[in-house]
């Protein structure tokens, strides 16, 4: 088995996985845009996560962030909030096909999922990104999205995760010379 740090790690932290499912059905929202994001575990607040895992695996939890001060976990839970907001309105934006809001918003959730630390499966969220962008005809933006998404999925593959199926999607969609450069 091999970990792959998703950040730097402070000297004496402790290193830890997490028990929740984040995005479990991330495969079937990439190929059905629409899907995006429609699991349920993803965002919950403080009191929800630990209420989530006490129940399914019998522990409380005592991460840094759910043992932090009162105040940062409320910030914390604001943005959990508003990251399923968004999540719920880039849905609704999607199945209407208003592209331009979708991307507007997205581009929102995933500034909240990196600053909550929501790391999983953000090759993912970019290679949406990057389709999103090239809906809307920023071809710029729509490969440099495209790169970010290829450079993050093939690090995780490295390290043994599941990934085939995006980068073939990726890889068939733009050339390696381009996602390379
Ligand atoms: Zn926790």
């Amino acid at each position: 088995m091999a970990v792959i740090a998703t950040r730097d790690i402070e000297m004496g932290e402790e290193i830890s996985v997490s028990c929740m499912h984040i995005i479990p059905h991330c495969q079937k929202c990439i190929v059905q845009l629409t899907n995006l994001a429609s699991d349920i575990e993803f965002g919950l607040k403080r009191e929800e996560r630990q209420a989530l895992l006490k129940n399914r695996w019998g522990f409380t939890c005592m991460c840094a962030l759910c043992t932090s001060d009162a105040e940062k976990i409320k910030e914390s839970d604001k943005r959990r909030e508003l990251i399923r907001q968004l999540r719920d309105k880039i849905r609704q934006g999607l199945d209407r096909d208003d592209f331009p809001s979708s991307l507007k918003w997205y581009r929102q959730m995933i500034k909240l999922c990196l600053k909550e630390r929501l790391f999983p499966q953000l090759g993912e969220q970019y290679w949406v990104l990057a389709k999103l962008y090239s809906t809307v005809g920023e071809s710029t933006n729509a490969l440099k999205y495209a790169q970010l998404a290829y450079k993050e999925l093939k690090r995780y593959q490295k390290a043994g995760e599941e990934m085939d199926g995006v980068i073939a999607e990726i890889e068939e969609a733009i050339p390696l010379s381009e996602l390379q450069s």
